[in-house]
């Protein structure tokens, strides 16, 4: 007799059946043991783990000869488990093998042998088969349809931007070049210019989730080639505390919506998220400064605050104003693309930190044609250049600003992994293409 895949049900949902019922189970063995008399499957799917026993000579001599992460179809009774840890388990009654898989794994996913993260990305597809990790993109899943919500909620519209792309927005340094049927191409560094197109063109309010690329020679913690970009704009804005409110409002929905939705997962990966409270604290740049010299590093105007000094300022933040999240505001006009509004020495551009690491940047943009053409000549620019970027701003822009995010980063500060590379699927970085 076959048995009818359409019946399956999932673990979780046997947990919550009756003794006694019939029901017909599909997962992989994660750990078969076959012991004289009786024998165990461990099986998983998606909702967790199950156990299934036998003590049926037939089944047994079956399941003997069944490798760990074959796929299996089962049918059993569920019984009320004798183990300690309690629930149902399945007394099997017959079993098909769909797959079966090959006896050793390169790598152990049972969490049992710690791997490097190296080689866990070697062999990604078999690391992610650990629930630890389907936590992690459910949680990363739930974020993104949070972020959408939101912001649909308050008449954003989403938008996809194209990749390909003629020319760099957040300078030469980290662009991708590429051949374009004789010509040059890039791999899109950020949404800025089309996102500034579309409230040009009377969007009002635009974002996207999306890929980004940047060819950062680094290897740090938080730096990818390829990443997935938050990008967010508005238009008819009074200035940039219109953009912080709306990012500070979305970041306490989003981790209440996490708190409320991925609870089971957040409770696997033992994770724990305050919600900050709000108005997030605007700090000044030129504050930090202060904060910083009370510590003794000597910083002045103009200077950027390195990774390690922008980590001394979040520990001091968070003992004078009791949160992890808070905005640096007012930031000097040298340290921030010409596109963004300035009075000439202090601009409107802000950062978003958590935990000490920046999350996101954003700001007030300049939206004169003028004014932005004598920005990019005073950043050392050709306006010629950038006639594509310019041309909206001739025929009715709108004042306005946003930010960019990476998605990427915010799992990896919200859950607190160790690497932005756990927090992403397949990542790439300067040695990794593959898998
Ligand atoms: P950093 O100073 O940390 O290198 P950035 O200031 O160059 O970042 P922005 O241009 O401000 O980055 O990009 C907006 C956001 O996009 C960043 O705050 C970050 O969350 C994310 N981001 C930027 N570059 C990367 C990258 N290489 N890998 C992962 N995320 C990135
Ligand atoms: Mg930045």
């Amino acid at each position: 007799m076959a048995l009818d895949l359409h019946k399956r049900v999932y673990s979780s949902e046997v947990q919550a059946s009756k003794p006694g019922s019939l029901v017909v189970v599909a997962g992989w063995a994660a750990d078969v043991k076959s012991l004289g008399k009786i024998a165990f499957i461990k099986l998983r799917d998606r909702t967790g783990y199950l156990q299934l026993v036998s003590t049926d000579a037939k089944l047994i001599e079956k399941i003997s000869k069944l490798t760990n992460e074959s796929v299996i179809l089962a049918t059993g009774k569920v019984q009320a488990s004798k183990q300690k840890s309690g629930g149902n388990e399945i007394e099997l009654k017959e079993f098909e093998v769909l797959n079966l898989s090959e006896p050793k794994m390169p790598i152990d996913i049972s969490g049992k042998i710690q791997t490097d993260l190296s080689k866990r990305l070697d062999y990604r597809v078999l690391d992610l088969k650990s629930p630890r990790n389907l936590a992690i993109f459910k949680i990363r899943s739930q974020a993104n349809a949070s972020t959408r919500d939101f912001l649909l909620a308050k008449g954003f519209i989403e938008m996809q931007t194209p990749k390909l792309v003629a020319a760099g927005t957040e300078g030469g340094a980290t662009l991708f070049q590429a051949d374009y049927y004789g010509r040059k191409v890039f791999l899109s560094q950020s949404q800025q210019l089309y996102k500034q197109y579309l409230l040009a063109a009377g969007f009002d309010r635009v974002f996207e989730i999306g890929p980004s690329f940047r060819a950062e020679k680094s290897h740090t913690m938080r730096h990818l080639t390829e990443f997935t970009h938050f990008d967010f704009e508005m238009a008819f804005i009074k200035d940039e505390e219109d953009i912080l409110n709306v990012l500070e409002e979305w970041f306490v929905y989003l981790l209440k919506d996490l708190n409320k939705k991925c609870s089971e997962q957040l409770k696997l990966l033992g994770a724990t998220f305050e919600v900050p409270k709000q108005p997030f604290p605007r700090i000044t740049y030129e504050e930090c400064l202060k904060l910083l010299s009370t510590v003794g590093v000597k910083l002045k105007f103009g200077d950027d605050i390195g990774t390690d000094e922008e980590k001394k300022v979040g520990e001091l933040i968070k003992k004078k104003y009791k949160t992890n999240a808070y905005f640096i505001t007012k930031y000097p006009y040298t340290l921030k693309p010409f596109y963004i509004k300035t009075d000439g020495k202090i601009s409107r551009g802000f950062d978003f930190e958590y935990d000490g690491e920046e999350l996101a940047s954003g700001g007030q943009r300049e939206h004169s044609a003028e004014t932005l053409t004598k920005q990019i000549k005073e950043k050392g620019l050709n306006p010629k250049d950038f006639e594509f970027y310019l041309l909206p701003f001739r025929y009715g822009m709108p004042p306005h600003g946003g930010f960019g995010l990476g998605i990427d980063r915010l799992i990896r500060y919200i859950l607190k992994l160790e690497n932005i590379r756990e927090a992403v699927l397949f990542p790439r970085d300067p040695e990794r293409l593959t898998p």
